[in-house]
């Protein structure tokens, strides 16, 4: 697979049609849940959301993969039992989410920390920074000490200092100071080392939240780098600016070129989605019982008032890329879609590579691989 430079010609070859992802395909069939201890009848890894009642974990999933309106999240009831829920239907991403009570005694005998904690991919720790976070970091603390203990440090550990939108930005910095100060001198004090634990300040009234899952559910990617280096490689050969590769459903980034990330083209690009995912519901052809308007074939392109254009294209039924350019750049138009072709068809073999590993370290097969497999991925690393 090539791109073709900004120099080079932008013929694509006649005929393309590079087609969407196999339907079967997901990112998480390297964990095993025996392996790992726990009883999960399936493959996807857990995200547990873990924090004090009313912190807002049922919000947070309720607002980003449950398209609430964070006002409504006023009306939530309080979580008072674990909450599973799967995050696979209609999304690219998935994994599960338990949703923890604050009340629940995680060190009682009778509760069952393999069913718990096995196989877990991520651990958010939620704190609300409206309120006194002390309690909440004395809880984050034996939780990290019962996650080390347990010879669960695998798995990752993300606190979401949460509501800040009610914080200015000098308090936002000071708790953010703050807490982390307190967890790495906790950490010390357990003599706990090797054990990362990233913070993020998350609100549900603005894009906070969404980029902090971002993420988090980047580092349940195995692929995430080759995802990234496709980015890179079709940036740069299309005078594109910004490049994310989104779940649509939750607006979460599952991959980004390596330029810095800010907020506002971030949050331009979730904008487009909704703009583009509201017409195709109003105007779209549902065909074939298909309920989706958002298709294979769905493209946008948005013109700013100040010479920036955002252009958006269906990679599969799941993922879309959102660029961000300058207007001069596009009238190269054909290279950029030229370009996308390839970047989609990348994607796909990546996938479909990673599923055919999977397919035959499942059936065990001692150390020859065959010489298909051997091809695609000699192919993989050379795009
Ligand atoms: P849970 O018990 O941890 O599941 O907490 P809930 O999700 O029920 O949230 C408790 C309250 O916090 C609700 O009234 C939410 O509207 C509110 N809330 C959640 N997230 C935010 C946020 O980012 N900012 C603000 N200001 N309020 C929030």
């Amino acid at each position: 697979m090539a791109f073709e430079g900004e120099s080079g010609s932008f013929a694509g070859p006649p005929g393309m049609n590079v087609g969407s992802f196999p339907k079967d395909f997901d990112y998480q069939d390297e964990y095993d849940p025996e392996a790992a201890g726990g009883p999960s009848a399936d493959n996807k890894p857990r995200i547990l959301l873990m924090g004090l009642r009313r912190s807002g974990k049922s919000s947070i999933q309720k607002v980003v993969f449950h398209k609430m309106s964070p006002n409504e999240t006023l009306f939530l009831e309080s979580t008072s039992k674990i909450i599973r829920d799967d995050i696979s239907n209609s999304s690219f991403v998935q994994f599960q989410i338990w949703d923890f009570p604050g009340q629940i005694n995680f060190f009682d005998p009778t509760f069952d920390s393999d069913l718990i904690f096995g196989g877990c991919g991520a651990l958010i720790f939620v704190i609300d920074a409206q309120t006194d976070f002390t309690p909440s970091l004395a809880i984050l603390k034996e939780t990290l000490k019962f996650v080390y203990a347990e010879s669960h440090s695998c798995m990752s550990c993300e606190v979401f200092i949460h509501k800040v939108d009610g914080l200015s930005d000098d308090a936002k910095m000071e708790v953010n100071q703050q807490m982390y100060q307190t967890v790495i001198d906790d950490l010390e004090e357990l003599g706990i080392k090797h054990l990362p634990v990233s913070f993020y300040l998350t609100s549900i009234y603005d894009h906070s939240i969404f980029e902090a899952f971002s993420k988090v559910v980047q580092k349940l990617i195995p692929q995430l780098s080759t995802l990234e280096n496709l980015l890179n490689i079709f940036i740069s050969n299309s005078g594109i600016e910004k490049a994310f590769l989104f779940d649509v459903v939750s607006k979460i980034y599952i991959a980004t070129d390596s330029s810095p990330v800010d907020m506002q083209s971030y949050e331009l690009c979730c904008d487009m989605i909704d703009v583009v995912i509201d017409i195709s519901c109003i105007y779209g052809d549902e065909e074939e019982g298909d309920t989706s308007a958002f298709d294979q074939q769905s493209q946008s392109v948005i013109k700013l008032n100040n010479a920036t254009i955002l252009y958006l294209r269906e990679v599969n039924k799941f993922l879309a890329l959102v660029c961000i350019l300058r207007e001069d750049s596009y009238d190269r138009q054909g290279l950029i879609d030229y370009n996308f072709h390839c970047f989609r068809k990348g994607i796909h073999q990546v996938f479909e590579l990673r599923n055919k590993m999977a397919a035959l370290a499942s059936s065990a097969a001692p150390n020859a691989l065959p010489a298909a497999a051997a091809d695609d991925e000699a192919a993989a690393a050379n795009a």
